[in-house]
């Protein structure tokens, strides 16, 4: 079988889950095996209906009280449990930093091969892969000789999430699992919903980002207000957080958030390949830079070389007029 970490909020299928099931029936159908999934904490059983519509046929289910919080170690036993107990050609699990933390813990304590940021896979003798490498901009193309249960996390945003030609009946098991205090060392204690005034950089459909050439905290002023009338939110380069200007939180790119905008405004920012990743999903892409050859310009689908502290307010002045 094909085995699938799957995970809800609050029995909700995670968009990631559902793309991470999608590459696990593909495999299960190529394979010619049943796909089961793996669901950990109380609640799990809640989602048995909708993984059946991804073609789910078993669901192992860990819902004891001590799995309530997440414990990467405690999961990563789980799984282990799982494929020890109905032998698993591969293990797929979505590549969000959780996912990919408990396919590496099975990795070291059952010594199996994990490949992360997969795209495809194919199985086979051996399985042939392709997975995104240097942040997204190489694919590289590999192959995986193991007999043991293979680990894969899909690259997030990679695969479309799609149901099952037919919904599959769910047969849910409990997995075989006694936990030691040290399997729950490292678990999530407490939530915390940040707190940010104005729209969330995620989900805007506008995103005006500012670089180090904004030139200053105080700099960003006119950008907050162009964001405010396109009712979007302002987003920053690396440089910007580094020096202090805006949080972390408001980074985009490799170590920073990625956002997925209709329009992305990029202000005084160069268009490094670690900032790029973060936005090269936006629809369109206006950059505003002094540089007529900083690399961003060519990668925009639209460009104005000009100082942003001259171009800004004369665009917040025309929106203002044109929306009065
Ligand atoms: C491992 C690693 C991870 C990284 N992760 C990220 C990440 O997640 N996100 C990220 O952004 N970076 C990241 N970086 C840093 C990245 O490589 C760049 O250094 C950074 O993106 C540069 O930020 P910038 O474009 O604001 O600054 P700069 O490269 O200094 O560019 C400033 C730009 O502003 C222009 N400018 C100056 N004045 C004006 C003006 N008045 N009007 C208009 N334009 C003006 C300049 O022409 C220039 O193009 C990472 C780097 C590494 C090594």
């Amino acid at each position: 079988m094909i085995l699938c970490i799957v995970e809800h909020d609050n029995g909700r299928l995670e968009d990631q889950s559902a793309e991470a099931l999608t590459m696990a029936r593909g495999m299960a159908g190529a394979a010619g095996v049943p796909l089961h999934a793996v669901i950990f904490g109380p609640g799990g059983d809640a989602v048995a209906a909708a993984i059946g519509e991804y073609g789910v046929s078993v669901l192992h289910l860990a819902d004891s009280d001590a799995l309530a919080s997440y414990a990467p170690v405690a999961w990563a036993r789980g799984v282990i449990a799982v494929v020890e107990a109905a032998p698993a050609e591969a293990v797929v699990a979505s590549g969000t930093d959780r996912g990919n933390e408990v396919m590496a813990t099975v990795g070291a304590l059952a010594g199996l091969p994990m490949v992360a940021n997969c795209i495809d896979v194919q199985p086979g003798d051996p399985y042939r892969l392709s997975r995104l490498r240097w942040a997204g901009s190489v694919v590289e193309d590999a192959e995986l000789d193991s007999d043991g249960p293979r680990l894969f996390s899909v690259a997030p945003g990679s695969v479309v999430p799609a149901k099952a030609d037919s919904a599959v009946t769910v047969e849910t098991q409990p997995v075989p699992l006694s936990l030691s205090d040290a399997d729950l060392a490292v678990r999530v204690l407490e939530h915390m919903v940040p707190e940010h005034d104005g729209a969330s950089l995620v989900d805007s459909r506008v995103v005006v980002g500012g670089g180090r050439g904004v030139g200053s905290a105080e700099g960003f002023a006119v950008l907050d207000e162009l964001a405010g009338l396109l009712g979007g939110a302002v987003g920053v380069s690396r440089a910007v957080t580094s020096l202090g200007w805006r949080p972390h939180r408001d980074q985009i790119g490799q170590t920073g958030v990625r956002i997925a905008p209709d329009l992305y405004i990029a202000c005084g920012i160069s268009g490094a390949i670690q900032h790029m990743v973060g936005c090269k999903s936006a629809r369109r892409i206006l950059a505003i830079n002094s540089d007529a050859d900083a690399p961003i310009m060519s990668k925009a689908d639209y460009a104005v070389a000009g100082d942003l502290h001259v171009v800004l307010p004369a665009l917040v002045d025309e929106l203002r007029r044109i929306t009065a």
